[in-house]
């Protein structure tokens, strides 16, 4: 695997912004508000043409007694995680197309599962570092971070005499950037004391949510954990011949940045040499500046998230549902994004009803009868490697209660091919918007 060059790397990233740029205004930051742009882009590696396949924005998070049990809401809102799950949608409809017009999908079928075709990587761009721990970055030019407090380093060190190797190792340097998600309630707590003692280094954390405190881990840790395990999730890992990896991770200029820190995230949390990844990814640093980034001018976060998606769909988002949705919405599905577990989990059964044969080969029978997290646990490569991750690499995780046992009722999955091909090809023409150059429609 190749590193891409620095020339394509600014292209990739400019693009990404460019797309977002033709948006329309609509769940775009007001004035004095910023936000986060993130994408996935598909990269041909031999003729080194790409694609901008998801793109998303946004930086809030729903707290813990928001969660709804019928996943109808996306609880984390965060560009990244908007951005992966759009890609998602994405990895559906090339399946949909991998069973009824193989030639124009990214995957062959082959013995029941899937497999991507040759030449073809995915990239992963962000208009910033990811909030958690990738974010705690001194802020002296030398990125001498070493002597920032990592616990484990800490307690392998010196067991027993903790303050004192506290002090001990922050001596050159005033004081680092800080992020506000917090460790996971049950380990140590982050010092929180002046200057470059404030954080613990190499912990997961929960990002700071509306009102109460979340479930949802850091962007930091989801990263991480896309490149142990994959980014397709439990779901698609059940279809695939391998999970993904994302080869390439850009991130945008003109914000804090350093590759030390998103290396230690990423790989390399313990402190230990070894790193164990399946796919160890190139991180790069663009020079091109996402315009509505965090600056003295723009000092707070917006409270929308943005979804654009390349075969026609840009949905805008508050609070984790679609924008515009009336109190007497409030407890239907209408409210839900395209990209909430229930609807990733109709398109996943769609698979099963445009080819039988799949249906078969999974022993599934009747589709209606099965609870999402009942199907989810029938994915054992990827809980293997999962547990195999949470064991080596990130020691402790958040613990979700096993609430989302919705089925698709019988009636949702016989209109399920109208239903979802309306999310993707709006219909009604004074309410849909084509972005220039890239055939898409926009859902208000
Ligand atoms: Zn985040």
């Amino acid at each position: 695997m190749e590193a891409l060059s620095k020339e394509l790397v600014d292209k990739i990233a400019l693009e990404c912004i460019e797309l977002y740029r033709k948006v329309p205004k609509i769940g775009k930051p007001a004035a004095g508000e910023w936000n986060v742009l993130s994408s996935v882009v598909r990269l041909n590696t031999e003729t080194q043409k790409f694609d901008v396949v998801s793109l998303g924005t946004g930086s809030k998070c729903i707290g813990a007694t928001k969660m709804s049990p019928e996943g109808v809401k996306v609880h984390d809102s965060h560009a990244e995680v908007f951005a992966r799950r759009g890609f998602m949608l994405y990895i559906y409809k090339n399946l949909e197309m991998a069973i009824t017009s193989p030639e124009e999908s990214i995957f062959i079928k082959e013995n029941g599962k899937f497999r991507l075709k040759e030449n073809i990587q995915f990239i992963f761009y962000s208009s910033q570092m990811p909030c958690g721990d990738a974010s705690i970055i001194p802020k002296s030019n030398d990125n001498n971070h070493g002597n920032v407090v990592t616990s484990r380093k800490r307690e392998a060190e010196d067991g027993n005499d903790e303050e004192k190797s506290k002090i001990l190792k922050s001596d050159d340097i005033d004081d680092i950037h800080r992020t506000g998600a917090k460790c996971l309630p049950h380990n140590e707590q982050d010092p929180k004391e002046p200057g470059a003692k404030y954080h613990l280094l190499g912990q997961v954390r929960t990002k700071p949510g509306l009102g109460d405190r979340t479930l949802s881990v850091s962007c930091s840790d989801k990263i991480a954990r896309w490149i142990h395990v994959g980014i397709q999730g439990a779901l698609l890992d059940m279809l695939l011949t391998e999970p993904i990896y994302i080869k390439h991770f850009i991130f945008g200029g003109g914000v804090p940045y350093s590759k030390e820190s998103l290396t230690r995230a990423f790989l390399n949390r313990n402190g230990e040499e070894q790193i164990t990844v399946p796919v160890v990814p190139y991180i790069y640093q663009a020079t091109a500046i996402f315009y509505y980034m965090k600056s003295e001018q723009r000092a707070r976060p917006a409270h929308t998230s943005i979804l654009v998606f390349n075969f026609g769909l840009v949905e805008v988002a508050v609070h984790g549902k679609r924008i515009g949705v009336t109190k007497k919405m409030e407890r239907t599905r209408r409210i839900a994004l395209s990209i909430s577990k229930y609807y990733l989990y109709r398109r996943f059964l769609f698979l099963f009803q445009l080819d039988p044969s799949l249906k078969e080969k999974y022993a599934l029978d009747k589709l209606e009868c099965i609870p999402y997290n009942v199907m989810k646990r029938k994915s054992q490569r990827y809980y293997e490697n999962w547990h195999k991750a949470k064991e080596n690499f990130f020691k402790s995780w958040t613990v979700k209660p096993d609430m989302w046992s919705f089925c698709i009722t019988e009636n949702e999955l016989a209109v399920n091919v109208i239903e979802l091909n309306k999310m993707i090809h709006y219909t009604d023409p004074r309410r849909s918007i084509m972005i220039p150059n890239f055939d898409t429609s926009i859902v208000f």
